[in-house]
Parts: structure tokens; C-alpha cells; sequence
């Protein structure tokens, strides 16, 4: 039966999950995982992900073009990730924004990138899942040039401060919270201002995420990150906020759910 989890943020397209992909899969609701959006970063990675959300309930996706790898976008690819995005399994545009940590792209395409795909999600009126690294005030100085975003989008692994949070929900965006929640061993002060983040903010601007196969969280770290994880970020989160775990993993459902327009109770 399924539970209340859900991860906003899975990477199960990633070659680390060849092996076992399908059995991950049919063990969500086992695992307690009501749903997950399993995020694309460029052209292939976003029809596999299309493709898990097509044949699997349970699973929805997201297409775009991470900052990291705009290097190789072009038109054509853009049209053909245009064409996906109009497959009703697809619930957002992302993971798109700027990496200026990695620099994996040069900075100019980033830019460009992040601009045309953000115009892309306005125009069709979908989220956005946002990917910043070092580059708040760069990104935000784009998306606050916008306006505001009606179908909203999530900031997701936040690393950042409550000002920059605020920022990014005075546009519509939610802030998504995954592993980096349960470091606390390893960087205090990041984890205390993370925690400081989920008390501050509107609850339901927050949300649960694993970006697996990355950000193991505590105390799994050092293991491939997988969606049964989440429970651990959701774990931190509910300590920050003092609330029970299943008080804090069914709000987190319904954040997202109304964000993404998912409507998973005819899923189950
Ligand atoms: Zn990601």
C-alpha cells in the first residue's frame, strides 16, 4: 500500500540504477512512496524519464536542459524537448537554471538557455524545476525580471539563505529540501541555516526530494541515493519544524501534488 512520501526530485534514468530501475520502481509503494517526478537534464535523459512516467503510475516526469549540459543544446533539440513537454506525464520543465560552481557550460549559454526554456514553461503554463549553484543572485536577478511565475516551480536543493528563500517564493516558487538537511555532522552552520529555512518559510512552500542518485542523505550516506531515501530528508525536515513524520510527509504530499497538478488517487 502506498504511503504518503513522495520525491520530487529522482534521476532514475542514471546508468547507477541499470541493475535495478524496474524493481526500484515496482517497490515505491512498499516503500511508502506514494509518487515520484523523475527529472530530466537534456534531450535523452528526458524521453527515458517521459518514458518511466509512461509506463509506470507512479512515476511522472519533468523535461528540460540542466545548466550543465545547455553546451549541447540547439534549436532542433529544444523543439523535440517542446514536443515531449506536451505529453499530459510531463508535470514540469527542469531541471533548468545556472551552475556557475561547475561551470560546466560557458556562463553566456547558461544564461541564454535558462532564459529561453523559462519563457518556454511561462508560455505553456507549467512549472519550473530550478537548479542553482552559486548563481542566486544572478538566477533571481532573471526570474524577478519576469515578474512572477503563476504555475510557480520549486528552487530545488536549496542551499542557500532565508532572504534568497524569500526571494524565491515572492515569485511563486516553492523550495525543495533533500539530503543536505541531515549533514549535520559535516557542515553545521549550512545545516542550522537550512533548518532555520523550513521553520521560517510557509509550509506549504516546502518540499521533499532525494535528487537521487546524488546527496545520500544521513545515516545511508556514502550508499547510491534512491527514492526510499526521501524519508530521511523528510526526517530532517519534520526535526527542524517539530512536527511528527507523517504529519510533515502528508504536507509535503500535498505541496506537491498541488504544485505539480498531480492527481495520484486515481494512481493508486
Ligand atoms: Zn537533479
Amino acid at each position: 500500500m502506498a504511503g504518503n512520501l513522495v520525491d520530487t526530485h529522482t534521476h532514475l534514468w542514471d546508468k547507477r540504477f541499470d541493475r535495478d530501475r524496474q524493481h526500484l520502481i515496482r517497490s515505491l509503494h512498499e516503500n511508502g512512496i506514494a509518487w515520484i517526478l523523475e527529472v530530466g537534464v537534456d534531450l535523452p535523459t528526458s524521453q527515458k524519464s517521459l518514458t518511466l512516467a509512461e509506463t509506470y503510475p507512479q512515476v511522472y516526469a519533468s523535461v528540460g536542459t540542466h545548466p550543465h549540459d545547455v553546451k549541447d543544446l540547439d534549436q532542433d533539440r529544444l523543439v523535440a524537448l517542446k514536443e515531449l513537454a506536451r505529453n499530459p506525464r510531463c508535470v514540469a520543465i527542469g531541471e533548468i537554471g545556472l551552475d556557475f560552481y561547475r561551470d560546466l557550460s560557458p556562463r553566456p549559454l547558461q544564461i541564454k538557455w535558462f532564459k529561453e526554456q523559462l519563457e518556454w514553461a511561462l508560455s505553456i503554463q507549467k512549472p519550473v524545476i530550478l537548479h542553482v549553484r552559486q548563481a542566486y543572485e544572478e538566477a533571481l536577478a532573471i526570474l524577478e525580471g519576469y515578474g512572477s511565475f503563476p504555475a510557480g516551480g520549486v528552487a530545488h536543493c536549496f542551499q542557500s539563505d532565508m532572504r534568497t528563500a524569500e526571494r524565491f517564493v515572492a515569485l511563486g516558487f516553492h523550495i525543495g529540501i533533500g539530503g543536505p538537511i541531515t549533514y549535520s555532522s559535516k557542515d553545521p552552520n549550512a545545516v542550522e541555516t537550512l533548518r532555520e529555512v523550513a521553520r521560517n518559510l510557509p509550509f506549504e512552500r516546502l518540499l521533499g526530494e532525494t535528487d537521487c542518485p546524488y546527496l545520500t542523505p544521513e545515516p545511508v550516506r556514502g550508499k547510491r541515493n534512491e527514492p526510499a531515501f526521501v524519508k530521511y530528508a523528510i526526517a530532517g525536515i519534520a526535526r527542524a519544524l517539530e512536527r511528527s513524520f507523517e504529519e510533515t510527509a502528508f504536507g509535503l504530499r500535498k505541496n506537491a501534488e498541488g504544485l505539480f497538478l498531480v492527481d495520484n488517487v486515481t494512481d493508486r
